[in-house]
């Protein structure tokens, strides 16, 4: 847990004074569901009937075999119902909401991972669900967009600043401090005002509690567990149950994109990050010259932010854990080489822990093993490995799909 808020020097809870008392009354209300043994008790059978918990931990013998070092093991948390591991959150805080009273839920998105995860679990719950999102996101990600909008969810376009991720937040936050007495904001990473990182690190904290067990079933210790890093939500909950000792290695793998230079990538722990204070929460950063939030690039939609989460930038501060930037294109290489010597497709996302993984089994060699979190699977990429990887006949494929769209409009004529 966080130190009123903060580990080390980052965290807190930078916020206007309208948030305070909705911030206050959430905290309060975690902290007495946390010891409520029929509120875990429901977020266990949902987890178990709904999400598909446990997700399986899987020995990766030809991957491990064709890299010739480490034994390496998956959590297949893209098996997660949904997809990816988002769910745990949303499932967990729209529980917890609906303990509170409240009946209405909101949620900022950027790519939309989030707010599809949000729209399902208030569709799972019976809640009503408003997702923001910044109306350039809502041109670039339509599929997801499709998704929120079967689940019964409002998605409200955000037109204000560059109509992205960081200005969906602030209509959420605003939104909130009007409506907190029947208002939940369900936020997506262990980032944000306190006690969000605390709260969505628990919620993720059932990916490394059953890690913990499968491995102990399975009669190993890992030696390195690797997780890929975006706001940090995946990775903080699976590695929680290890932070307090020095073993294992924890590796985050953050996103390398094109390489070096402002905008060409989204790797703040190795040097780049600045301090400051965005969105609520102190951290590391990438900032501009003027000290704004930069504009960052991944391959992956997920790993694509400026900030990082107050726990993770300290524990990467004081050694605990260690950051490999990955770039897209030995994120791209990492997923084929799991696709075919495994049959796994990760997430994008994923794949740079997939691709950070080969590196350290090669490094520590046979005899060790490493256990890397899928946080997700790949299918909701198809466009982008599509265009990657599918050549001239992915294009024709996308002219052709929009004349048979045509098509069908015309013949419903
Ligand atoms: C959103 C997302 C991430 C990044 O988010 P974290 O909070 O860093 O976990 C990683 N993997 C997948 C599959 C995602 O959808």
């Amino acid at each position: 847990m966080s130190h009123s808020g903060f580990f080390g020097e980052y965290g807190g809870r930078y916020v206007a004074e309208v948030l305070k008392q909705p911030l206050e009354e959430l905290e309060q209300a975690f902290s007495s569901a946390l010891s409520d043994t029929s509120f875990l008790q429901e977020l266990q059978d949902i987890g178990q009937d709904y999400i598909g918990r446990p997700t399986p931990l899987m020995p990766a013998h030809r991957a491990s075999k064709a890299t010739g070092g480490a034994d390496i093991w998956v959590k297949l948390e893209g098996l997660a119902n949904t997809g990816a591991h988002k769910i745990n959150n949303a499932i967990g805080q729209a529980l917890l909401a609906k303990r509170m009273g409240k009946t209405r839920i909101i949620a900022e998105t950027g790519a939309g991972q989030h707010g599809v995860a949000t729209a399902a679990a208030c569709a799972r719950l019976g809640l009503e669900c408003v997702v923001f999102m910044g109306a350039e996101d809502i041109r670039r990600q339509r599929p997801n967009v499709h998704w929120m909008t079967l689940y019964g969810a409002e998605v409200r376009p955000v037109e204000t600043g560059s109509q992205t991720l960081k200005d969906a937040v602030n209509a959420a936050l605003r939104d909130w401090s009007a409506r907190w007495g029947d208002t939940h904001y369900l936020l997506g990473s262990a980032l944000g005002p306190s006690p969000f990182p605390d709260m969505v690190r628990e919620f993720q904290s059932v990916i490394g509690k059953e890690t913990q067990i499968q491995a102990a079933q399975a009669q190993f210790q890992p030696d390195a567990l690797v997780a890929c890093v975006g706001g940090g939500s995946n990775a903080i909950g699976f590695f929680s149950p290890w932070i307090d000792q020095v073993h294992p290695l924890l590796i985050g793998a953050e996103a390398g994109g094109r390489g070096r230079g402002v905008g060409a990538h989204a790797a703040r722990m190795d040097g780049e990050g600045q301090k400051a204070v965005a969105q609520g929460y102190k951290s590391l950063f990438l900032t501009d010259e003027d000290g704004q939030l930069q504009a960052t690039h991944s391959i992956s939609a997920g790993l694509d932010y400026p900030g990082i989460g107050p726990q993770l930038a300290h524990l990467g501060q004081s050694g605990r854990i260690q950051f490999q930037a990955i770039r897209d294109d030995e994120a791209l290489e990492a997923l084929q080489f799991f696709a075919r010597h495994e049959g796994l497709i990760f997430a994008l996302e994923s794949a740079h822990a997939a691709a950070a993984a080969l590196h350290i089994a090669r490094e520590l060699g046979p005899g060790k093993s490493v256990v890397v979190n899928m946080s997700g699977r790949g299918d909701k990429d198809v466009f982008i490995t599509g265009s990657a990887l599918g050549g001239e006949t992915w294009g024709h494929f996308l002219s052709d799909e929009t004349r048979r769209f045509e098509a069908r409009k015309e013949g419903q004529k």
